[in-house]
């Protein structure tokens, strides 16, 4: 447990917290939305600081970030708890433990149990013992990943901040509803960010994550202009957010924020609420992939599925092949100081940092 310092206190020894766009007011002895950040006495306590419930070695590329280090490793770690309540989370069994863990508790009467059984999930896994592992395994770089980085936000800024001491890169994997306020402090720090954008509908984060569209609009905007390297994913569930119209919805708004941000379309898979409905058809993500082109965006990527030919970089210039991807393997084919071997096109991304 370690004290927070994204909040303000207001009234009544209640307490605003500052580190989503929940922005959740908290009453003593109890925790936001997200379940980890607890009001104790008028002061507010992230319960999961150095207690990573993952940890591991990934290609960036399963991010995924496409124009970031490519072909490097990257260190994953990520806490239980989330500020989203996604029915098709795939990692649903550490971002919603917390509230499994309350509504048990509940039902036993235990409720005063609930801190001391938060805080012993996941291992010691402290700031400096991250980079000190990374460092030996000449690891470059470190993804806050797997829940919303925002919400565990003292945790990645300590580690963030030692890992750029030592001239390590950091990277949030988001659903793009960190608080400006966690945004302006972890930016300097910050070398790029994958951003979630899950729909184009108001009423599908509202019914199906808990949660509100503008917010992740305004992010991406607002990363977009502190110029951390963003990408953007977006998961296409069957007649959830895949018809056309909403596709080119997305599709539009990215390319209005800059044509050069690279956009994954990413096959969905049943999974925890959503298990009643079938896998994206390839038929559709490559609509979308065309829908994504036609909008003038010059990087669309298919993922979740092995499709070479659309996870290769192709110069947006000339077409020549860059970089040639399948899953986790990513090789530079024709690419010279961040220019295309053939036409001298400088592809957009944070190539060498
Ligand atoms: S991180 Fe977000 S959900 Fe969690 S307590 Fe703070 S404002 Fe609420």
């Amino acid at each position: 447990m370690h004290k927070a310092t994204l909040f303000k206190k207001t009234k009544e020894k209640k307490i605003q917290c500052l580190a989503c766009s929940h922005y959740c007011k908290i009453p003593t002895e109890q925790t936001g939305i997200c379940g980890i950040r607890e009001n104790k006495d008028g002061e507010l306590y992230l319960l999961v600081y150095g207690k990573a419930i993952a940890a591991n070695i990934d290609p960036i590329e399963k991010k995924p970030l496409y124009h970031f280090m490519p072909g490097t490793k990257i260190f994953s770690i990520g806490t239980i708890g989330c500020n989203f309540q996604c029915s098709f989370c795939q990692n649903w069994d550490i971002s919603q433990m917390s509230r499994t863990i309350k509504r048990r508790l509940k039902a036993e009467s235990k409720e005063k149990d609930f801190e001391a059984q938060v805080t012993k999930m996941g291992y010691d896994l402290p700031p400096e013992k991250i980079i000190e592992y990374c460092q030996k395994k000449d690891i470059p770089s470190i993804a806050y990943t797997y829940n919303e980085p925002s919400i565990f936000f003292e945790y990645t800024f300590d580690t963030a901040k030692l890992a750029y001491e030592k001239g390590m890169k950091n990277v949030y994997v988001s659903n793009g509803y960190a608080s400006h306020e966690a945004i302006d402090k972890i930016a300097p720090y910050l070398d790029a960010i994958n951003v979630d954008l899950k729909s184009f509908s108001e009423e599908f984060y509202q019914k199906i994550c808990k949660a509100s569209l503008k917010p992740v609009l305004d992010n991406i905007e607002y990363y977009h202009k502190k110029g951390i390297w963003m990408e953007i994913t977006t998961l296409l569930i069957p007649e959830e957010n895949d018809s056309e119209e909403e596709i080119k919805q997305c599709a539009e708004f990215i390319a209005s924020i800059s044509k050069s941000i690279p956009w994954h379309i990413s096959r969905f898979h049943p999974a925890y609420k959503m298990k009643d409905k079938a896998s994206t058809s390839p038929k559709v993500l490559n609509k979308a992939y065309e829908i994504g082109k036609e909008a003038g965006l010059k990087y669309v990527y298919v993922g979740n599925i092995h499709d070479e030919k659309h996870q290769n970089t192709y110069c947006p210039e000339c077409d020549e092949l860059i970089i040639k991807r399948n899953w986790g393997y990513s090789k530079i084919i024709n690419m010279e100081n961040n220019q295309c071997g053939e036409c001298g096109y400088k592809v957009e991304g944070a190539w060498n940092m």
